[in-house]
């Protein structure tokens, strides 16, 4: 049987017998794969501690006909403040999910791999919210769904001062083509200058970010309402902020 070693962050996992555990790993080397880690809840396990989400790994994992199995695991980096507050946890699971959600397992995307490695630490540290749609923002560019922010969707031109921004369309709207947008919302220019701020955020800048409250709440509808419309259906992370942060 095939083995073969792999850097990951752990997107997701899903539990299942009496201690085993499906991991949704994002791996530099081939993007999004599921493997399985089996008795690795068990605390002996050579795997306990590792199968974790959001942790940073390297491990071997077994190529199976059916499913791949992790055999080694070895933590690279662990985000300890990420489970220990709720407001952290439910904004890195946003990013996480919308990640998981949006990829396709086994094609390699380094730019996807980078961004979750960058944006834990700054889950851990910053303000979990505007990490998570920083984080969001810059993923959405290299989806394949991407939004346009600074240009109107319809005709190309540069947006300025306040337009409007259409879900179905992707992204701004002039206000001579609003007719034209199968649904708009308002467009403010602080809104613009936020998104714009965002996507062309450095990971390793250490200056304080600071965003007006109402425009990173239209920001967070914004995104969240836009990869539903894309998926079809809600996200998990969306009930788990309303219930338990906002
Ligand atoms: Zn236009």
């Amino acid at each position: 049987m095939e083995t073969f070693k792999v850097e990951a962050i752990v997107l997701k996992t899903d539990d299942f017998g009496d201690a085993n555990r499906v991991v949704t790993l994002f791996t530099k080397e081939f993007g999004k794969l599921e493997a399985n880690a089996y008795g690795c809840r068990r605390s002996r396990s050579p795997l306990s501690g590792a199968m974790q989400m959001f942790n940073h790994i390297s491990a071997e994992i077994t190529r199976g006909s059916k499913v791949d199995t992790i055999r080694d695991a070895d933590i690279l980096n662990f985000y300890d403040a990420l489970t220990k507050d709720l407001e952290r946890l439910a904004y890195a699971s946003l990013l996480f999910e919308i990640v998981n959600r949006m990829t396709f397992p086994r094609q390699q995307e380094l730019a996807t791999f980078n961004l979750l490695k960058k944006s834990l630490p700054a889950l851990s540290k910053r303000n979990p919210k505007v990490a998570a749609l920083i984080g969001a923002c810059q993923f959405m560019e290299t989806s394949g769904v991407q939004l346009n922010f600074s240009r109107c969707v319809h005709c190309g031109a540069d947006i300025e001062g306040d337009a409007a921004i259409s879900i179905l369309d992707g992204g701004a709207v002039c206000m001579n083509c609003v007719d034209a947008a199968q649904d708009i919302r308002p467009y403010p220019d602080a809104l613009r200058k936020t998104f714009e701020t965002m996507l062309g955020f450095n990971w390793r800048d250490e200056t304080k970010l600071t965003f007006n409250t109402r425009q990173l709440d239209a920001a967070e509808n914004f995104f969240v309402d836009y990869v539903q419309s894309v998926l079809g259906n809600s996200l998990k992370s969306v009930q788990f902020i309303h219930e338990f942060i906002n």
